[in-house]
């Protein structure tokens, strides 16, 4: 597997692989791989000759009190895991390389960034859009896959994509899941053995909810239940459990159209989200 920090060197590789007619596939990530990102690579080598992985802790998503300082990072580890994946390409850029001096440009983004998330987390999703239309831009990727785990994320990336006219394809991938059905994500590493324990009550409190909801629950109802559920496993704050509807992400007073349940919380100082198809 190649190794590439810089934007010549990235373009080089692209450029021999697309002179020889190979399809460019990018998975973009903050490193700290599991086997959730691994799948999003197995995927991508189904759809393309060449895979790349992006690894890049995106300053610009990350709100000043947030953890950008402590994101777990594991070079070395992550390249292993890749290798044994088969990636071609892992581009690891520096800061200065993904946003060199001069750099201006903001997105400012609406429609599906706007709720839940974009609540919550008001800088995030128009970081996402930037750092992925860069990313997409750099790798001139046929394909690019992500993960149903941040489902708004697809929304947006699937938004910036086609109102910016950028010539690639959005693929997604199931979320996958510890046994308990928490949902994998690096930052289950800040998770302590006991809470680490609560934190499978997500998957339980949306899981319960979807079948509510399928039973004719109203969307109050079934995500209020949801939300008590949590706050009863002990997660100290819930930001939201929502129904949206998962073509539009329109809001749903109850479940007439495929939809996704969504949910955020807080275990102590670590924030879960996680979302499920209903
Ligand atoms: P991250 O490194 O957290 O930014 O995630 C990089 C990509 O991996 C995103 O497209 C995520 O949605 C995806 N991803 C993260 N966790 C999982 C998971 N448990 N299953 C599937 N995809 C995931």
């Amino acid at each position: 597997m190649l190794i590439v920090r810089d934007a010549a060197a990235l373009a080089a590789a692209v450029s021999a692989w697309r002179d020889a007619g190979d399809r460019v596939a990018v998975v973009p990530t903050m490193g700290y791989l599991h086997e959730g990102h691994l799948a999003l690579v197995a995927r991508a080598r189904e759809l393309a000759q060449r895979v790349i992985a992006t690894i890049f802790v995106n300053p610009t998503q990350f709100a000043p009190h947030e953890d950008l300082g402590r994101y777990p990072r594991d070079e070395a580890g992550d390249v292993a895991k890749l290798e044994t994946a088969g990636c071609d390409l892992l581009f690891a850029p520096p800061v200065e390389v993904m946003y060199p001096p001069g750099f201006a440009t903001r997105i400012a983004m609406g429609g599906p960034a706007e709720g839940l998330e974009g609540t919550h987390r008001p800088q995030m999703f128009a970081g996402v859009a930037l750092v992925c239309s860069r990313i997409f831009g750099l790798t001139r990727a046929d394909v690019a896959v992500f993960g149903e785990k941040d489902w708004q994320q697809v929304m947006v990336v699937r938004r910036v994509v086609e109102d910016l006219a950028i010539p690639v394809a959005i693929e997604t991938v199931p979320t996958v899941r510890a046994v308990d059905g928490l949902a994998l994500s690096s930052r289950n590493a800040y998770l302590d053995p006991e809470a680490r324990v609560k934190a499978a009550a997500m998957y339980a409190a949306l899981t319960q909810a979807a079948e509510r909801l399928k039973a004719g629950a109203t969307s109050a109802e079934a995500c209020g239940e949801a939300e008590e559920r949590l706050r009863e496993a002990g997660f100290r704050q819930v930001d939201y459990v929502a129904l949206r509807s998962a073509r539009e992400f329109s809001e749903l007073g109850r479940l007439d159209e495929p939809a996704r349940v969504l949910g955020a919380a807080w275990l102590g100082q670590v924030r879960l989200i996680d979302n499920l198809p209903v």
